[in-house]
């Protein structure tokens, strides 16, 4: 057993109080998206963090679609999010569950309210109701209509409901303190007149409740114990449990606030995102250089590596922003013992092994992964003509090159020792064919004769290769300039974001790949069959992520 001492992050230790106390006596969480876009990896913090902290308590955790606003959002989203969570990893408690189912119980709490003298209809403008509130540094001033009967606001609230107000003629709020330091407690709006189809309930409500008056009442609903949101809802913190406790529900639900996750010289701003996808600088919301989940995925990040590099990140109430080397070291640790290690060649140039046999071809017996027997092994075909990369080949080698060039002998990677005797170039200079002759005697896995040289390349036997297309991924925006330009607020795109190798050669064994599956290439990194560009007959290939690392996990 390891004598490890695991420490607890601070949300764990205020559950574990809580349930020590009596407060609750079991734990349930939610993930309330907004179904308004597309999930990002910050969102996979939020979803990993609450599903864990169910699972580790024994309690539940629910998937809860925050859909109250209607204007900006859509089924199409809802799809995805709930693919997203599900491909986390995350098992949500039951059905999926929509605030708009709620809007009965909503609309009956806000009832409670005003008999409770705890809310009451406003007809004061939106600009009036700004001039009200006062600012920061002055109190504000009680609106005129504050002090309407209990009677009169039940019977202007019940004919908002009907319909019978213009959109934004009246709105209910919450009856709280005008002069709080606190501007949300300014008395919130709670409700407004909006027509507005929704996606779920689709023209039966023309009130729509706010946020902030909602959401306690979703968690309060469900039974949620713990409410885990980010940093800027901790000055609405008053409000929710204002709200919850003018409810009188018996098992008031508790807010709890963390950091948000950002990445170094990442885009997740939504509406960045959007103008991205708009202006046809990426393909869609899920192009493998976006961190949405569904790009990701699509890139050929693992549920495994993200949850690694949640818990590598932690959770804290202290802004800060992760380098991006931590997301890719993850998935090289995800993936290093669970894929094969094939041949691939990225940027290919002929090799003609002058004295081996025309017609010969040897099956030579490849061990999948050095450091996984598990995974077995297979035969890749060797014979006269391969293709190795165009720069493991050097006419004139600088001190230090250790790999093919005239005159030098080098190791074919599970073949055998290659001497390299002449090559030839087309007119622009470039190398068109290399030649060599191999030594029989230093077939891979022989013992090599008891020889050695320093240089070991890989390869693909030229007849039996598999034309894939590849394509190689940088940041999208220039890590010198920062993500945004200081002058304008535009992005700093880095031109070099997408490279497009065409003429990419794989080991037969590769032939019958599909959507989502993943391989080590040897020398170069971990790649991914592309799940929306490759067919069988044009494969396409994402590279994940080079095999070098800048980042190294902590001391
Ligand atoms: P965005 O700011 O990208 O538009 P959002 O906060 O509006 O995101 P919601 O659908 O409202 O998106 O968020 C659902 C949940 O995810 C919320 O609880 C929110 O606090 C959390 N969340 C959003 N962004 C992050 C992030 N970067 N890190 C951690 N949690 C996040
Ligand atoms: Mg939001």
């Amino acid at each position: 057993m390891e004598n490890e001492v695991v420490s607890k992050n601070f949300i764990e230790q205020i559950i574990d109080k809580d349930l020590e106390e009596g407060c609750y006596t079991q734990v349930k969480t939610r993930f309330p998206p907004e179904p308004n876009g597309y999930l990002h990896i910050g969102h996979a913090k939020s979803i990993l963090l609450n599903y864990g902290l169910a699972q580790k308590y024994g309690g539940k955790f629910n998937l809860r679609f925050d859909d109250t606003n209607p204007t900006k959002e859509k089924s199409e989203f809802v799809e995805s999010i709930i693919a997203d969570v599900e491909w986390l990893g995350a098992k949500y408690d039951g059905e999926v569950l929509f605030a708009s189912n709620y809007f009965e119980q909503m609309y009956d709490a806000a009832v409670k309210l005003i008999k409770k003298g705890k809310a009451f209809v406003c007809d004061l403008t939106a600009e009036e109701i700004r001039e009200y509130r006062g600012t920061l540094t002055e109190p504000g001033k009680n609106s005129p209509y504050r002090d309407r009967s209990v009677e009169e606001n039940l019977d202007l609230f019940e004919r908002m409901k009907n319909g019978e107000f213009e959109d934004g003629s009246k709105v209910l709020r919450a009856k709280i303190d005008m002069s709080s330091p606190n501007i949300n407690m300014r008395d919130p709006v709670i409700y407004r007149v909006a027509r507005m189809s929704h996606h779920n309930t689709g023209d039966q409500w023309c009130i729509y409740p706010m946020y902030d008056f909602a959401h306690p009442i979703e968690d309060a609903i469900e039974g949620i114990t713990h409410s885990i949101c980010t940093l800027e809802f901790e000055d609405h913190r008053p409000l929710y449990d204002w709200v919850v406790r003018e409810l009188e529900y018996e098992q008031p639900p508790k807010q709890i606030e963390f950091a948000k996750l950002y990445l170094q010289n990442v885009i997740t701003g939504k509406r960045y995102i959007k103008k991205l996808v708009e202006d046809g600088i990426v393909d869609g919301w899920d192009d493998p250089r976006l961190v949405s989940i569904a790009a990701l995925r699509r890139r050929g990040f693992t549920p495994e590596s993200i949850k690694m590099f949640m818990e590598l990140v932690g959770v804290s109430k202290s802004q800060s922003s992760v380098d991006y080397a931590m997301l890719e070291y993850c998935i090289r640790e995800d993936l290093k013992l669970k894929r094969g290690r094939m041949m691939a060649v990225l940027d290919p140039v002929k090799l003609i092994i002058d004295n081996y046999p025309e017609n010969l071809v040897e099956y030579m017996d490849v061990v999948n992964n050095q450091e996984n027997e598990a995974l077995g092994a297979r035969k890749v075909p060797f014979c006269r003509e391969l293709y190795i990369e165009r720069d493991d080949f050097m006419e004139e080698p600088p001190k230090k090159y250790f790999r093919l060039y005239p005159g030098n002998e080098v190791r074919l990677m599970n073949g055998y020792f290659v001497t390299c005797t002449s090559y030839e170039k087309d007119e622009n200079g470039r190398v068109t064919e290399i030649h060599c002759t191999y030594d029989p005697e230093t077939r891979s896995g022989s013992g090599f004769n008891g020889r050695k040289v320093k240089g070991t390349i890989h390869w693909v036997a030229a007849p039996y290769a598999i034309k894939a297309e590849v394509r190689l991924y940088e940041n999208l925006v220039d890590e010198e300039k920062g993500v945004y330009n200081k002058e304008d607020g535009s992005l700093n795109l880095n031109p070099n974001s997408l490279t497009i190798l065409k003429e990419c050669y794989l080991e037969p064994n590769l032939s019958d790949v599909k959507g989502g599956d993943s391989f080590q290439f040897v020398r170069q990194g971990y790649f991914c069959v592309d799940s929306k560009d490759s067919t069988p007959e044009h494969p396409v290939f994402n590279r994940i992520v080079s095999l070098k690392s800048s980042y190294k996990p902590g001391k």
